[in-house]
């Protein structure tokens, strides 16, 4: 192993040839990828739909492994139905499996939708508390549904939503090179201003669902390509 002089410490430790640390120069790169996403993607937006912040936990725990699409046709005949967690925590438990069961693995959902609810009744007077904490105490939430209610339901910025497409995007738009999705947020986190955090999850998505594909990414055409170190090389 070669040994570590003076001038290779030195070199280590000083500025790249364009004179920025490589924090500062990710930085900089995640400012122009947002700004191109913001200018392609004006109206990104969370695609599940809601009109208060139970629905939308509701609708989140339902689209773990479901699409959107599949899961807003449920949800509106489901929200018609049971109007608050006091409604979910008392409903049939078999009641409740058929009202959702085409979202797929409706057995568990349907017991984490009555538990959850049931903490909503007993812990927090049937509302949907506002923090990290209490949210991810609740059955079947975990840190990705806690991320998707605080931001959309109630503007708050605590995290960002890594699911399936940020997960991809990041680790192919050189943001991490993390797989789990704990990691991929921290990195995320370090590199994107707060106050973006769950636009930042809506525009990879975004992005996610009409061009950098799981398979065949739509490179060539990608406004995002400039600034990707993975395009072409999918
Ligand atoms: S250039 Fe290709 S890999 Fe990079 S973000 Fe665009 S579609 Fe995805």
């Amino acid at each position: 192993m070669p040994r570590k002089t003076a001038s290779t410490k030195r070199a280590a430790r000083a500025p790249s040839a364009t004179g920025l640390r490589p924090d500062t120069r990710q930085r900089d790169r995640v400012r122009k990828i947002i700004a191109v996403l913001r200018r392609v993607y004006p109206n990104a937006h969370c695609e599940l739909n809601f009109s208060n912040p139970l629905e939308l936990l509701i609708a989140t725990i339902l689209s773990a492994q479901c699409t959107d699409k599949r899961v807003n046709l449920v949800t509106a005949e489901l929200f018609r139905k049971y109007r608050t967690a006091a409604d979910y925590a008392n409903a049939p438990l078999a009641e409740l499996e058929q009202a959702i069961k085409s979202t797929g693995f409706y057995r568990n959902k349907a017991r984490s939708i009555q538990a959850c609810c049931r903490a909503l009744v007993e812990k927090h007077g049937g509302e949907v508390p506002r923090t990290m904490e209490e949210l991810t105490a609740l059955e079947g939430v975990g840190r990705k549904t806690a991320n998707v209610v605080l931001g959309n339901a109630f503007g708050l910025n605590e995290g960002i939503v890594v699911d399936t497409h940020v997960a991809r995007l990041a680790r192919r738009l050189g943001l991490t090179r993390h797989t789990e999705a704990a990691k991929i947020e921290q990195d995320l986190m370090a590199l994107v201003p707060r106050a973006q955090w769950t636009m930042f999850s809506h525009w990879l998505i975004w992005h996610g669902r009409r061009r950098c594909y799981a398979r065949k990414p739509d490179c060539p055409h990608c406004e995002l390509a400039p600034l990707c170190p993975s395009a072409g090389k999918v």
